[in-house]
């Protein structure tokens, strides 16, 4: 912990200092701390009563978002009974912050909590290599449910797995619109096809990871749905789709972060614009676009740009049904615009 002064010397608070990171200080608050376990519990159980009040119809959502909810470098989701915590910062890793993080995530009393290690991370922040391993109690797996809808947790045993969590309130709403034939381009472990397959006529679920779909197909089985899998590369099958004529009534993209960097913002948003060009020349008349995009550095207006440009080229017209960001369990944090970062528009397509 360091205190911070402006340039005169008035003070500002007290931040996490990293000597690795190119962010060297993350403000932890406004005023002097001196109980810094302390205020970690407090905080845990804080966010814990938040999520109390944004969150129904799931037991899993993220429970910590890191400097929205004032524990910079701090991640903890909820899977059912079982808790994940990410840690991405040289003062989160210390014993102290850890016992502090431990302590405070017992009181939740979780059957087992996991650590979910980013090698690439903890070398950034030049740390000691770490292994992803249970932390706490005994269990790693689980099932756990939004909307409804009934998902396989396996934290450390073969795949790693874990849900877009962030997406939650869009699956409703895309279940909302769904009808037809559907589409769900980058499915990952079915989160978007499984939500719309009781709307649906059929649902095909299309991803590159065949591990992603194995687990897509076990969570469809779950839920009694069946869903057919197709592994392959999303631009080489819309291309092909499109191409050959192919059409249907809902269509979802929710590719990976295309723009991790300013500097590939460009190329990113050609990809985007290939994508949605695509998709929206294979919806029939009275069809449904749900377009997202978790690039931070792809603004809404940006985004909305790219996706007009789409619809024009593609000679359909298109109205907005939703636009929408994530789930409130990922709260967006006044001032700290980089804790938002989720696009979702719902687009009808004429
Ligand atoms: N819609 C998912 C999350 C998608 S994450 C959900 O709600 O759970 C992005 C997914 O894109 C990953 O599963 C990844 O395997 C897949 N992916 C990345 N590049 C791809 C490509 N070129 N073609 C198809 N899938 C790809």
């Amino acid at each position: 912990m360091v205190a911070v002064a402006d340039d005169r010397g008035k003070p500002l608070g007290t931040a996490l200092y990293s000597s690795a990171s190119q962010i060297a200080i993350r403000m932890i608050s406004s005023r002097a701390v001196h109980d810094f376990p302390g205020l970690i519990r407090e905080r845990i159980a804080a966010a814990t009563t938040y999520r109390g009040r944004v969150v129904s119809d799931s037991d899993a959502y993220r429970l910590v978002f890191s400097e929205a909810d004032f524990l910079p470098g701090l991640i903890i989701d909820r899977y059912h009974e079982v808790l994940s915590l990410q840690i991405l910062t040289q003062a989160m890793d210390s014993e102290t912050a850890r016992a502090a993080i431990l302590s405070g995530l017992e009181e939740l009393k979780p059957a087992g909590i996991i650590e979910r290690v980013d090698a690439r991370i903890r070398e950034l922040e030049q740390l000691p290599g770490r292994e992803s391993g249970l932390l706490w109690g005994e269990n790693s797996s689980t099932t756990f449910a939004m909307n409804g809808v009934r998902f396989h947790y396996e934290a450390l045993q073969g795949q790693k797995t874990g849900a877009f969590l962030d997406q939650r309130e869009n699956y409703a709403a895309a279940a909302r619109h769904a009808r037809g034939e559907a589409l769900d381009v980058f499915c990952y472990q079915g989160g978007f096809a499984l939500h719309m397959a009781e709307r649906c006529k059929s649902v095909t679920g299309v991803d590159s990871s065949r591990g992603a779909l194995e687990v897509a197909e076990q969570n469809a089985k779950l839920n009694g749905r069946e869903i057919e899998w197709m592994e392959a590369n999303a631009f080489d099958l819309l291309r092909d789709y499109s191409a050959g004529g192919r059409q249907y009534d809902t269509l979802v993209l929710d590719p990976p972060a295309f723009a991790k960097s300013k500097q590939n913002l460009d190329t990113a948003l050609r990809g985007y614009k290939e994508l949605n060009l695509r998709a929206l020349k294979m919806l029939r008349p009275g069809g449904t676009l749900v377009t997202c995009s978790c690039s931070y550095h792809v603004s809404p207006v940006a985004f909305l740009a790219m996706v007009s440009e789409a619809a024009q080229d593609a000679h359909r017209a298109a109205r907005i049904l939703e636009s929408r960001g994530q789930a409130k369990d990922h709260p967006v944090l006044l001032g700290v615009p980089e804790t938002g970062y989720l696009k979702c528009l719902i687009i009808h397509v004429s």
